[in-house]
């Protein structure tokens, strides 16, 4: 099973969160943006013109996101060459893969963190079944997403997550890896936009 890159690479992107994503006034966001437009800091060259002041300029939220790699992953992999500056069509199939791409990212992070908790053989067999089918030996491709999403697999890796509770008290562990479940994106609500200084080549 080929292991994704879940580092963002904004490099390799053509600023999938500042469009796709929302986000509203307040500490981590110095204004409001809905979802689908781009930030009116992009530059015509998908580049954020406040990168290196993203904090100074009220958009620590911005440094705070992490597409997991979901953005370049969709740009380079599961649509290459078609951008979303073309029209609503193509933004709506590049938005769309993002969303769907950044849960399985997620939900893969979630199930390597619980691979390395004290599972039994048959929690730990579970935990890579689930990380096979998120990460197919083949590219993703739009219908393959979309099959994905319309099938049970979020849901039993919630159902896996949360039965783990007993491995995470003999591990010490603190907290249970809980995925959201949801076909929305998930924690990104409070923190939208991606950007610089999530610790990866993020350089927009
Ligand atoms: S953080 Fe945003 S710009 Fe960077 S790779 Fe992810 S989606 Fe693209
Ligand atoms: S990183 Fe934040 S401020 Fe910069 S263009 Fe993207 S959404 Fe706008």
């Amino acid at each position: 099973m080929p292991k994704p890159e879940f580092a963002a690479d904004c490099r390799r992107c053509a600023a999938l969160c500042c469009v796709s994503l929302a986000f509203d006034r307040s500490r981590q966001f110095a204004f409001d943006k809905p979802a689908g437009l781009p930030c009116p800091h992009l530059s015509p060259d998908d580049r954020c013109c406040i990168h290196h002041r993203l904090v100074e300029r009220g958009f620590a939220g911005c440094a705070r996101y992490d597409c997991l790699g979901a953005g370049q992953r969709v740009t380079e992999e599961v649509l290459p060459g078609c951008h979303w500056r073309e029209g609503p069509a193509a933004a709506g199939r590049v938005f769309e893969a993002f969303r769907v791409l950044r849960n399985i990212h997620a939900a893969l992070e979630l199930l390597d963190s619980a691979a390395s908790l004290p599972l039994s053989s048959s929690e730990l067999e579970s935990c890579r079944r689930l990380s096979r089918r998120l990460a197919p030996a083949t590219p993703w491709t739009e219908p393959a997403l979309a099959e994905l999403e319309d099938g049970p697999v979020f849901h039993e890796v919630r159902a896996f997550l949360e039965s783990l509770r007993g491995s995470v008290a003999r591990s010490g562990q603190r907290r249970l890896p809980i995925v959201t479940g949801s076909t929305e994106a998930p924690a990104d609500r409070s923190a939208r936009p991606r950007a610089a200084g999530s610790g990866s080549a993020n350089s927009r």
